[in-house]
């Protein structure tokens, strides 16, 4: 069957058509993102009500341009999935009206999906690992460690007490005065910065428990670029570097205890496997960092393209066509939902939007 999902959670309008194939595999027939970046980039943050407005002036063409890139119409779209939860309310609100419409105008199955299932389940969608599988997922909203034992089945392990890495990221990059999202621009500056100028603390280092905290990163990096004001673009580039490798190394003790904790968990798995998602996940450093944790604990790291790691159709498309498998569409009035945590083993709350 071939699904067209719909993801409308944040600030980026995006639609796909994936496909089960034959052999199993599941085939990315099209993936459409328009980021809305430049529409927030003055206010430094996404403004919920213009991204709302942005959703609505872009979606029908984004859904048009979605069938179009797979040489498809609607004849050809067997189920429709939207994102509609957790997220900003009036984005999901457009994202999820739209699959509603088509689904009921073509008498098709309607999925609604999870974000955040969305991004567990993309190492599926990439490399079609087997479940159960360990998940780092780093995004603009969340930093969590999750078990992902099955479909709809998440374990929690370890979630931020206070930042998401993402929103640390971009943090630090408003306050280094660079442009929004932070992410990729204070990767892109700490590559030619010296990580070893400042020092930066390693929050939670050798805990045992498996939280992360980024508050403590954020106020030590900003009491060091007041010391040193003003600053050289030598300075913010030693800055983002030295940011840079204490987030890596923060991830990556995390990730050494959760692999041992995976490891006692399911002693007769032979191939262990890390997945990656989130927008962060497509931070090269990172990835490296995580890719030296898993050879040294004899895992298989499994990252898949930056275009899967942060928001896009094809996740959702993806999450909605393993639920559609496994049987569970979703009524018409299936409300949108702010909060809506992984772990959580209910279904969403239909017809009240909570
Ligand atoms: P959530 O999924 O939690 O609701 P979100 O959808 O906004 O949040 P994503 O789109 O998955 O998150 O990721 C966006 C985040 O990823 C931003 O905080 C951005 O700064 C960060 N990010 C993107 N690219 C990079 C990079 N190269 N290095 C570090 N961070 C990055
Ligand atoms: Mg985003
Ligand atoms: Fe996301």
């Amino acid at each position: 069957g071939t699904i067209l999902g719909i993801e409308t959670s944040c600030d980026e309008t995006a639609a796909a058509l994936v496909r089960r194939s034959s052999d199993g595999s599941a085939e990315i027939l099209s993936n459409v993102v328009l980021s809305q970046i430049s529409e927030h980039a003055a206010f430094g943050g996404v403004v919920p009500e213009i991204a709302a407005r942005a959703h609505v002036e872009a979606l029908d063409g984004i859904v048009r341009a979605a069938l179009e890139d797979a040489g498809a119409t609607l004849d050809d779209v067997d189920a429709v999935a939207a994102t509609v939860g957790p997220g900003l309310v009036g984005g999901l609100l457009v994202g999820a009206m739209t699959g509603k419409a088509i689904a009921a105008a073509r008498g098709l199955p309607f999925v609604a999906v999870n974000h955040l299932e969305g991004h567990a389940l993309s190492p599926r969608l990439s490399d079609g690992i087997a479940y159960p599988y360990l998940l780092l997922l780093v995004s603009g909203g969340h930093s969590q460690i999750l078990l992902v034992r099955g479909l709809g089945d998440y374990e929690r392990w370890g979630t931020t007490i206070d930042d998401a890495l993402g929103e640390a990221f971009d943090k630090t990059a408003k306050l280094l005065s660079l442009p929004h999202p932070g992410g990729p621009n204070v990767e892109k500056m700490a590559a030619s910065g010296d990580p070893k100028r400042f020092s930066l603390p390693r929050p939670m280092k050798g805990e045992a428990r498996l939280d992360f905290s980024f508050s403590g990163l954020k106020t030590a990096l900003r009491l060091v670029a007041e010391a040193n004001a003003p600053l050289s673009d030598g300075d913010v580039a030693d800055l983002c570097a030295a940011f840079q490798l204490a987030a890596a190394e923060t991830v990556a003790d995390r990730v050494r205890r959760a692999l041992a904790r995976f490891r006692d968990e399911f002693p007769g798995l032979a191939n262990p496997v890390l997945g990656v998602a989130g927008g962060v996940g497509a931070n090269q450093a990172i990835r490296a960092a995580l890719l030296a944790e898993c050879m040294a604990a004899g895992a298989r790291l499994v990252a898949p393209p930056l275009v899967l790691c942060s928001d896009n159709g094809a996740m959702i498309a993806y999450a909605g066509l393993e639920r559609l498998e496994a049987g569970l569409t979703d009524p018409l009035d299936a409300a949108v939902r702010s909060r809506w945590p992984l772990d959580e083993k209910s279904a969403p709350l239909v017809g009240h939007g909570r």
